[in-house]
């Protein structure tokens, strides 16, 4: 399973009941990952969206495209605003299988497993 749809799956609500759940078997224990390539914080990763610059607004009122090519403008525009926040820690839950951040005394790693809920959307480039 890729890493984005275990993120998702663990997000429903089974999911937190997943992480909140600690038995002697299940300890959800942190585990330095050994992937070569690096995943973002399944906890704090993630992508903002600014609201439209002045110069965009300014051109999308000032354009008498159609209405339909206008949404596309906009849309176009809305994906520029994005920006990607969070870290790629190197650790990792080893039973959940996603990365999380071990920094801090109130670690992603530690709010993850009290079910809370993350504050930024999924990457996009993630499915
Ligand atoms: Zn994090
Ligand atoms: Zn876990």
């Amino acid at each position: 399973m890729s890493t984005g749809r275990r993120r998702k799956l663990l997000l429903s609500n089974p999911g937190v009941e997943f992480r909140r759940f600690h038995t002697a078997e299940l300890r959800h224990g942190a585990v330095r990952s050994e992937d070569k390539k690096r995943h973002g914080c399944a906890f704090c990763r993630g992508y903002i969206e600014l609201p439209l610059s002045a110069a965009q607004q300014q051109e999308l009122s000032a354009s008498d495209a159609p209405s339909a090519e206008l949404r596309r403008m906009r849309t176009r525009m809305r994906n520029t605003r994005r920006r990607v926040v969070g870290a790629c820690p190197v650790w990792k839950c080893r039973d959940c299988g996603v990365s999380l951040c071990m920094v801090g005394r109130d670690s992603c790693f530690e709010r993850w497993h009290r079910g809370e809920v993350p504050r930024q959307a999924s990457p996009p480039s993630e499915g």
